[in-house]
């Protein structure tokens, strides 16, 4: 049977899911085709998940540091966790349903520039296909989803292996649970990221305060779990058609295009990585595909690692520029609840900033107001003539235009 279609698209993690969303929003009659659960790795077994077991984590860590007694169970943590991410995979069918997008189950293969063969005999024909397939983990073995999805229950003293987002990440919201853990870094602590080397080391010292023991070698343990990175999941054998970098990634323009026309790549199978990124990818190929020509800036795209401090940036580290920096302790909200952190800038030749980062807490809402700052010279007028909520986090960008603003008088 063939099926005609305006868009089709294949993953419905947040690259596929969003890009639908906003293609039926405007008007475009779409499929989105799922092989496994709705929400993809991002809402089954990544990010959801893991906020949601962070959070908690987060809470016992903070209010013990300040002399109260918590106990937390993990299963139970987990348990509740899931409840609500069956919720938000229900309220998801229910928002595609409700603008008209057909999800269809199914494992989709790219036979031509518009044709996804589903199965033995369904053929989604769509004027334009957004390939949204993700990523998976790079090594065999247990891995940080195996863990938040329940799979593998964790258990006495546990090994993570590994140096990005997820290995910070799942060693503290581990460790504050009650087990013993050892983190085994490859390098130093996000060697990957582009980011100043000093916050880095400042997290390390918190997650070392927090009871994480770094080592330098594979140590016994009850569990060990591999944090060691993903790889796209789409590969010249499954999509002969598309041309693909020598890293595996799929080959895109900055709209999101791949070498085929009207096919676009978005989330994990294309550079770089990320939920985030996937969101800004997907906005950027369905605004593409509606006729808004709106580029992908990667630049501009805000991170959060979330751990014993959550840190947080937008740009890339540049060492020809000098760094900024402010300690929060000046910062009322902060002190108050016994809290630490810092904020770091820099500004490019043109006074623009072009790198920022902060570490501290609850700083994924923060760094949102400086993410629209980005690649404006006025940046510092902007948020120096801002008017803030008082105590809050955020007063902190404030006085930090205060002082380049003053500076520069
Ligand atoms: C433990 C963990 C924590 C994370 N935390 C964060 C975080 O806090 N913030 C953040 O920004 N990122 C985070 N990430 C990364 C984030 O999950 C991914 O970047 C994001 O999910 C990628 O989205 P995507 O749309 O590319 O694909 P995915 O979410 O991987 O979804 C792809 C979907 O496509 C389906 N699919 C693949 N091939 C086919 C096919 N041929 N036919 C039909 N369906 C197919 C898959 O079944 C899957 O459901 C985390 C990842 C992990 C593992």
């Amino acid at each position: 049977m063939i099926k005609l279609y305006d868009a089709v698209i294949i993953g419905s993690g947040p690259g596929g899911f969003n890009a639908a969303l906003m293609l039926a929003k405007g008007g475009f009659k779409v499929a989105l085709l799922e092989g496994e659960d709705l929400g993809g790795t991002c809402l089954n077994r990544g990010c959801i998940p893991k906020e949601g077991l962070y959070r908690i984590a987060k809470e016992a860590y903070s209010l013990r540091k300040r002399g109260f007694e918590v106990k937390l169970n993990f299963e139970k943590a987990l348990k509740y966790v899931r409840t609500r991410i069956s919720q938000i995979r229900a309220n998801g069918e229910f928002l595609l349903k409700r603008e008209g997008v057909d999800l269809i189950k199914g494992l989709g293969v790219l036979i031509d520039e518009e044709t996804v063969k589903v199965g033995k005999n369904l053929y989604l024909r769509g004027k334009h296909i957004i390939l949204a397939c993700g990523s998976k983990p790079k090594e065999k073995g247990v891995s940080p989803e195996d863990i938040l999805t329940g799979k593998i229950s964790p258990k006495g003293r546990i090994l993570i292996e590994g140096s990005g987002a997820s290995a910070c990440e799942l060693s503290f919201i581990l460790s504050t649970f009650g087990f013993d853990v050892y983190l085994k870094v490859e390098g130093r602590l996000l060697k990957d990221y582009p980011v100043d080397e000093e916050m880095v080391e400042k997290l390390e010292e918190e997650l070392e305060a927090c009871g994480v023991k770094f080592v330098d070698s594979l140590v016994e343990a009850d569990l060990h779990i591999k944090a060691t990175g993903r790889v796209p999941r789409a590969c010249k054998e499954s999509f002969p058609l598309l041309e693909f970098d020598h890293e595996g990634y799929v080959k895109v323009d900055e709209f999101m295009r791949t070498n085929l026309e009207e096919v676009y790549a978005v989330g994990d199978i294309t550079k770089p990585m990320g939920a985030s990124h996937a969101i800004a990818k997907a906005k950027s190929a369905s605004q593409s595909i509606m006729g808004f020509y709106i580029p992908y800036k990667p630049e501009f795209v805000p991170v959060v690692i979330c751990s014993a401090l959550e840190f947080g940036y937008i740009g890339c580290y540049d060492p020809r520029y000098r760094k900024i920096e402010k300690t929060l302790n000046a910062n009322t909200k902060s002190f108050v609840n016994g809290r630490k952190g810092r904020i770091t800038l820099q500004v490019d030749e043109e006074g623009k900033i072009c790198y920022f980062s902060i570490l501290g807490e609850d700083i994924s809402e923060a760094l949102n107001l400086i993410s629209f700052t980005m690649n404006n010279p006025l940046w510092d007028d902007y948020l120096f003539r801002m008017p803030y909520t008082h105590p809050s986090l955020c007063e902190y960008f404030g006085d930090i235009a205060t002082d380049y603003f003053v500076n520069a008088l």
